[in-house]
């Protein structure tokens, strides 16, 4: 007999529940991707090329006995499982929306054959913690403290003397365009972690604010691609010498906020796309199709450093550092007045991470309308923000190359140094002081 192992979000061999399952099933195991072009379509360039490569290194990882297809999944699926005469089809549970659907959708066309779920992308299964009602948690930190509390299992072996399943017809992976990647794959993930683990962890809470620093773990896009699951880097964190540091509390409280937002979206799934909050449903905002400002933010070209250092960071390498994430957000949003949804998915285009929980509650964190939110009426601003977090000018001058000759700090208002602009760097798109007060102005209104 065959089993059919459906990677998703999980690429890798280590700690994969939904392997061993499969392989338990006592027959070869076939690995599976399929290519989806729901997915695909709203990815853009540095997306696709982390996909694809997150596929060859998983190639790697299954010794060349991953098969990749192409289409959706439902039509994929049942016609391999019937090609293969596979007895049943393994996957990670999926909890986020569209995944919900398209499993429900390829468990009908299967038929007889089960579609057997072992395991999440999570430590903890969303859904699984709860209030002592059974209502779920709607604030961090009780939810982070039953989280904790629940616990979770040690990381699950790799299976010995796994059969693969082969000779059976591929596709190559989807065309990964030509841009730059980081490294990917299982292997690339646990060299960048180890290194992290050593040189990062003890002191994260002291750097992790600060973009010009390579201080966080860039661990990222190895947890969309599920090159590494979470379980095992809280078992890494808890074995380390660093592991009771502060810097490792705060590490487990940030992975832990990705299980949050996983929990909220799981029992809110239509928070992925409209406020949590009821209250500010009536806010006016811009349409951002009718907005140059929305053009000049897109490219990195408002004027105001910071906020286009970040944006340009994300065209280019797929990635932005967490704290300019939430400066451009609320740019966006409270600045330009434009519903963060439009943001939000601007930034599932170009985030080589993106992750429709956390970048949608983030978006929804920064605007205001989320569970948990910061407060609507906190206004970042993108000059301080720029100062303060990126003290010496360094991030901003690597990123925007017509400030290059501005020295220090003061690379955060170019308009008040002598020649800052003479290089092709925009003036500013808006008055940040005027556009705050109209923030606050819509915000009252819209509570009436
Ligand atoms: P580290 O600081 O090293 O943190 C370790 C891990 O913890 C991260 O890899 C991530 O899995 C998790 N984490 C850290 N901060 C957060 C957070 N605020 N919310 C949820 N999980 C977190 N993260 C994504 O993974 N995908 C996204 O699409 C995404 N979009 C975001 C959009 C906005 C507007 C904001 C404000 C935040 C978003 N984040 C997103 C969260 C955070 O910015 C990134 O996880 C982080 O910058 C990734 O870099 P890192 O791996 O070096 O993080």
């Amino acid at each position: 007999v065959t089993a059919l192992l459906w990677l998703r979000r999980d690429l890798r061999l280590h700690d994969l529940p939904a392997l061993l399952a499969a392989h338990e099933a006592g027959g070869d195991v076939l690995p599976v991707f399929v290519a989806d072009p729901t997915l695909l379509a709203s990815a853009g360039p540095v997306r696709r090329a982390h996909l694809s490569a997150a596929l060859h290194a998983a190639q790697e990882s299954y010794d060349g006995a991953l098969v990749v297809r192409e289409g959706r999944p439902e039509d994929v699926i049942p016609p391999l499982a019937h090609e293969v005469g596979a007895a049943s089809v393994h996957v990670s549970r999926e909890t986020t929306p569209y995944g919900r659907r398209r499993d429900r959708r390829v468990e009908r066309t299967l038929g007889d054959v089960p579609l057997v779920a072992t395991g999440t992308p999570y430590a903890v299964g969303p859904g699984l913690v709860h209030k002592d009602d059974g209502t779920p948690f709607q604030v961090f930190t009780p939810f982070s403290r039953a989280w904790r509390e629940h616990g979770w299992p040690a990381p699950a072996p790799v299976p010995a003397g796994v059969r693969w399943r082969r000779g059976v017809e591929s596709a190559a992976p989807p065309g990964g365009d030509d841009v730059a990647v980081v490294p990917t794959g299982e292997e690339a993930a646990r060299e960048r972690w180890e290194e992290f683990l050593d040189d990062g962890l003890a002191h994260y809470d002291e750097t992790r604010d600060r973009p010009d620093l390579d201080a966080t773990s860039q661990m990222s896009v190895h947890l969309k691609y599920g090159a590494i699951h979470p379980r095992t880097m809280l078992a890494d964190v808890a074995a380390h010498p660093a592991g009771t540091s502060p810097g490792a509390e705060r590490f487990v409280a940030e992975l832990c906020w990705r299980e949050f937002y996983a929990d909220v979206l799981w029992h809110r799934p239509d928070s992925a796309w409209t406020d949590l909050r009821q209250d500010l449903r009536g806010m006016a905002y811009a349409d951002p199709a009718n907005a140059g400002h929305v053009r000049a933010w897109e490219e990195g070209r408002t004027g105001f450093p910071f906020v286009d250092a970040g944006m340009r960071q994300l065209l280019a390498e797929g990635w932005m550092h967490n704290r300019v994430r939430m400066v451009v957000a609320s740019f966006l949003v409270k600045d330009l007045h434009v519903w963060w949804p439009h943001g939000a998915r601007f930034f599932l285009e170009h985030l080589r991470d993106g992750d429709i929980a956390s970048n949608n509650h983030g978006w929804q964190w920064v605007a205001g309308t989320g569970t948990d939110a910061a407060p609507y009426f906190r206004v970042f601003n993108p000059v301080t923000q720029g100062e303060k977090f990126d003290p010496d000018g360094e991030y901003v001058r690597r990123y925007v190359p017509e400030l290059a000759h501005v020295p220090g700090a003061a690379v955060h208002q170019p308009w008040r140094v002598p020649d800052g602009l003479a290089h092709g760097y925009p003036e500013r798109i808006v008055d940040h002081g005027a556009e705050r007060a109209e923030a606050l102005r819509r915000y009252e209104a819209a509570r009436g």
